[in-house]
């Protein structure tokens, strides 16, 4: 699958769980056995602090959410990485394999049928093979 996040490019990060809290700090950190956190990011507004509006507030909190989160959702895309490829698997076990022009399943023995491809001239299964 080409259309997949490189997670390499993530390895080596600041173990999680990353903290924040649910008042108006604008930092996410990671605690550990030293006494001062380990400060992570800070999350920043375009406006003054004194004339922020709600929304922008809303948003930088959000934002600081989506910080803290990353290595939980890093966790989860590896895990639902596994699990497409083990479907994968099962699948083509059956015979049949994804266009990677159309992304419409196929049976392997009869080739691509899908109108999208119609108009190509080069075998589908080529390009499944290719792409393995
Ligand atoms: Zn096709």
């Amino acid at each position: 699958m080409s259309n997949r996040t490189d997670l390499t490019q993530f390895e080596g990060h600041t173990e999680g769980p990353w903290q924040t809290n649910d008042c108006d700090s604008q930092g996410v950190w990671q605690e550990h056995d030293e006494s001062i956190p380990r400060h992570i990011a800070m999350v920043h507004s375009d406006q003054d602090w004194e004339d922020m509006t709600e929304a922008e507030f809303m948003r930088m909190m959000a934002d600081k959410q989506l910080v803290t989160a990353a290595p939980d959702l890093l966790d989860e895309l590896k895990r639902c990485y596994e699990e497409i490829d083990r479907l994968l698997e099962t699948i083509g076990s059956w015979g049949y394999a994804m266009c990677p022009r159309s992304n419409e399943w196929f049976e392997w023995d009869y080739g691509c049928q899908s109108e999208i491809c119609a108009s190509h001239d080069d075998d589908c299964r080529e390009l499944v093979e290719a792409s393995e």
